[in-house]
């Protein structure tokens, strides 16, 4: 007999997974109600296993979990979107580790973002098609940190709130959006950005895929919206382990306090 709260069905996108016993497999996966979850799957390394096809790294599919003491177990697996051409072509699946290990990385565990599980699914898509990988990850990018609680302020100035002129302006981490030249004096860390790249960043950050898709861009223009999302990830990612680890710290802390 099966006892129904024992067990549980969600959608989920495979993001990493690993090696585990004899022929196991620790998966990471993310959900649209859960966001991210760590699962057992259990003789998916057997050959015979019936649901290894179905749970292979970035695989969209419908699973059958089973509460566990310490790790929840797939007993089902059924795939929705097996997105083939990224298989086919090295380059293409590339991209696809990129926004697994964002998503990874900005994911929260047992937190539901179902507009963040749509927008991975979505980019496997883009990324299955896409003629420009590049700008497809660039709209990953700002779509993403929307999506996590970091969209940049790209339209006026984030300290004194003036709405940015035409002019070379800077773009501060920190602050989490653009400066004005006034504001960003002696402020470390800010960076220099074109009139050309703020426009292509708060087109990307305003415009559907499509219209997105249709950009040209000068590669100097390119160049400078990828290093300065790169640096805005790199920041972000920074602190978030930090806090990670400060976390840990006052967990084990608390520990030696109270055993
Ligand atoms: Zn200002």
């Amino acid at each position: 007999m099966v006892d129904r709260s024992r067990v549980y069905s969600t959608e989920a996108v495979v993001l990493r997974h690993s090696d585990f016993g004899e022929a196991d497999r620790l998966l990471t996966v993310y959900t649209p109600e859960l966001g991210k979850l760590r699962l057992l799957a259990k003789g998916i390394r057997k050959p015979r296993s019936r649901k290894a096809g179905h749970l292979e790294l970035f695989t969209r599919s419908q699973l059958l979990v089973a509460r566990g003491r310490n790790l929840d177990m797939v007993t089902q697996a059924q795939t929705i979107e097996a997105y083939r051409a990224l298989r086919l072509d090295l380059w293409r699946m590339s991209h696809a580790y990129y926004i697994g290990e964002l998503v990874d990385n900005f994911g929260e565990e047992q937190a539901e973002n179902a507009p963040l599980y749509l927008l991975l699914s979505q980019a496997l898509d883009w990324i299955c098609a896409s003629t420009d990988l590049p700008l497809t990850m660039r709209f990953f990018e700002l779509s993403l940190l929307k999506l996590v609680g970091y969209q940049p302020q790209l339209f006026q100035c984030v300290r004194c709130l003036a709405p940015l002129l035409p002019v070379v302006n800077f773009f501060s981490a920190e602050d989490g959006g653009m400066l004005c030249p006034a504001c960003a004096e002696g402020r470390g860390g800010a960076r220099a950005i074109s009139v050309g790249a703020l426009k292509v960043l708060r087109y990307l950050q305003t415009r559907p895929y499509a219209d997105c898709m249709l950009l040209k861009l000068q590669p100097a223009t390119r160049l400078e919206v990828e290093q300065v999302l790169q640096a805005y990830l790199v920041y972000l990612l920074e602190r978030r382990l930090k806090s990670v680890e400060f976390m840990r710290l006052v967990r084990n802390g608390a520990q030696a306090l109270y055993p």
